[in-house]
């Protein structure tokens, strides 16, 4: 199929029929200036209405092959096969272009759906297989594309015109016209904006002089706090922050909050703390953020929670106004906040916990904290992050002070992941309670009266697949959001796979699948025989035709899921499936 968009305006039109169908017809070719004429032996009323405002000419018999002569173009929608087809045939021997409504093999060219906005004209095709599917297509688009893509269109047209004036051409013009493209058009919405005539000037002038720009520009740095891990905890801004990035440096405790679909352009740069090896010194990541900044990209420094917190983001930040460039802090949810509310703790209450207070239990040295105090005041919550190892000391060290051995205490691993684990204990006993559990971080702790309502809080969010970390391809859609609603952390991700998403699949021992196309299963396949760490046991399919598939690559206990059953079943199903445990031990 070759699409064209056809200027009717004056040619001879034929329409064979003049029920509905026809009328429709009838109605477009008028709008485009078509000169119609339509014959038919019988006619709707709003057909006949047109004949006599003179608007068609209407020839009331049985349609007859010289009716063909002279047109350019042919329309038939009789619903009688005989006609049709003698209609069809006459056309053919004159080698006139004809359309036959709803009989695809009679037909030399296909109407498309169409969306118009002025001279903006969107059509959707099937060369005629599933009219019933661009319909909906239109109507699904009709709804996203505003009035005002006709105004933009037409500020594209002189937008055109500038660049032609302005002697660009080659690159520059396609710079300009991609600066156009950004600046008004919402690639997630399709909202667009008209620009003012200042605006395109500009954006012609930058074009001319795109090579030297790109040089001299210098980019700018965000300090974004990615939150306590789930990724809906990254902020609104942060996420587009991360979205509009050219580089992203980022902390392990950060990568959860990657998004999936960051595109490969987008540099990735892992800043943190690699098991067996020594950590990127400080001054090597500040010297990396000055470069690419340097380079005029836009940089994104991501950490774990909320960067001014115990995350060294002040020394960044001065270390990059030293330098000249320009930074920005966009705050995040941070673990000492986020890790006991999703443990059920809150931080403070009133009349109970009127001062709280954040301490890193990891120094050099013992930790460094005046124990005196913080042992002595029962209206405070004591909050304490990097605690795993010094649980021990830290505990000890406040009942040195003389806090209560019976103060409630809490660590919470995780917070806000799917293997988020709480140990609920007496101060004196928290650090064997959470040895002989064997916790590991990262965790926080909380010291004080407020660690109790975990007792009576903790399971009062949890959803019941809330341990579930299930991967999807894109788009979700239905299924995906029966999942998020049991408390998944659902990933969805884009096919094929970028870095971005290979590198957040690959955390821990990978994701468990849902497979719904034999496509998506052979993607997995050849992640799995090239040794990416993204798929955790063998794919939960949609059907059994892709358990099959999946057990003749190697996956002997694929297993099924009935994506169309209710929630309910589909909720329990996954249960058995994940062995998703007690909700927070
Ligand atoms: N800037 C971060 C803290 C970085 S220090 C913030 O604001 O949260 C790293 C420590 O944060 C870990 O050792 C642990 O104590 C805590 N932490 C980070 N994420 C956590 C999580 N999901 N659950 C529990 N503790 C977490």
């Amino acid at each position: 199929m070759y699409p064209i968009t056809l200027d009717v305006r004056g040619q001879r039109c034929l329409v064979v029929g003049a029920g509905a169908v026809a009328l429709r017809k009838i109605k477009g070719l008028l709008a485009e200036d078509a000169q119609v004429t339509v014959v038919a032996p019988a006619a709707i009323e709003p057909v006949l209405r047109l004949a006599d405002e003179g608007a068609i000419a209407l020839v009331r018999r049985a349609f007859v092959e010289n009716d063909v002569e002279g047109c350019r173009l042919i329309v038939v929608a009789t619903g009688n096969r005989a006609v049709d087809e003698s209609v069809s045939a006459a056309a053919k021997q004159r080698g006139i272009w004809t359309n036959v409504a709803d009989v695809p093999d009679l037909c030399d060219f296909h109407l498309p759906s169409v969306i118009r906005r002025g001279d903006f004209h969107l059509a959707i095709a099937s060369a005629g297989k599933a009219p019933f599917a661009t319909r909906r297509m239109r109507e699904l688009l009709e709804r996203k594309l505003g009035p005002d893509w006709g105004d933009w269109i037409e500020a594209a047209r002189r937008f055109r015109r500038r660049v032609q004036q302005h002697g660009l051409g080659g690159l520059s013009a396609d710079v300009a016209y991609d600066r156009f493209m950004a600046e008004t058009v919402d690639e997630e919405t399709l909202a667009v904006r008209v620009p003012m005539a200042s605006d395109e000037e500009a954006w012609v002038h930058g074009a001319g002089g795109a090579r030297a720009t790109a040089t001299t520009s210098v980019g700018r740095v965000s300090l974004v706090g990615a939150g306590p891990g789930n990724p809906g905890l990254l902020t609104v801004a942060g996420l587009e922050r991360v979205q509009h990035a050219d580089a992203v440096v980022y902390d392990r405790l950060a990568i959860p909050a990657i998004p999936l679909d960051l595109p490969d352009a987008v540099e990735l740069f892992f800043v943190g703390k690699q098991p067996g090896h020594h950590p990127v010194p400080q001054a090597e990541i500040e010297t990396l953020l000055v470069r690419l900044a340097r380079e005029g990209k836009r940089v994104v420094r991501l950490k774990g929670g909320d960067p001014f917190v115990f995350a060294r983001g002040g020394e960044e930040a001065l270390a990059l106004k030293a330098a000249g460039i320009s930074c920005e802090v966009i705050p995040g949810i941070t673990a000492g906040i986020a890790a006991p509310a999703a443990a059920g703790i809150p931080v403070t209450f009133r009349g109970q916990a009127a001062r709280l207070t954040f301490i890193t239990a990891h120094e050099e040295g013992a930790p460094q904290a005046r124990w005196d105090l913080l042992a002595k005041d029962a209206q405070a919550t004591l909050v304490g992050y990097m605690g795993v190892s010094n649980l021990a000391a830290v505990t000890a060290a406040l009942l040195a002070a003389g806090m209560p051995a019976d103060t409630p205490a809490a660590l919470v691993a995780q917070g806000t992941l799917p293997g988020q684990r709480l140990v609920r204990a007496p101060l004196a006993e928290l650090a064997t309670k959470a040895e002989s559990e064997r916790i590991e971080p990262p965790a926080i702790f909380v010291i004080g009266k407020v660690a109790a309502y975990a007792d009576q809080l903790a399971s009062w969010q949890a959803g019941p697949l809330r341990r579930a970390r299930i991967a999807m391809f894109a788009p979700a859609m239905k299924l995906g959001a029966i999942l998020r609603t049991a408390g998944t952390q659902l990933l969805v991700a884009p096919a094929p796979l970028t870095k971005a998403a290979r590198l957040v699949l690959g955390l821990g021992s990978g994701a468990r699948w849902i497979v719904r196309s034999p496509s998506e299963l052979e993607i997995l396949g050849r992640e799995r025989s090239e040794g990416a760490n993204v798929v955790q046991g063998p794919p939960i399919c949609t059907s059994a035709e892709l358990v099959r598939m999946a057990r003749d690559r190697g996956w002997h206990d694929a297993a099924q899921l009935d994506a169309s059953a209710s929630d309910d079943v589909i909720v329990d199903r996954l249960r058995a499936l994940l062995d998703c445990g007690p909700h927070l031990s």
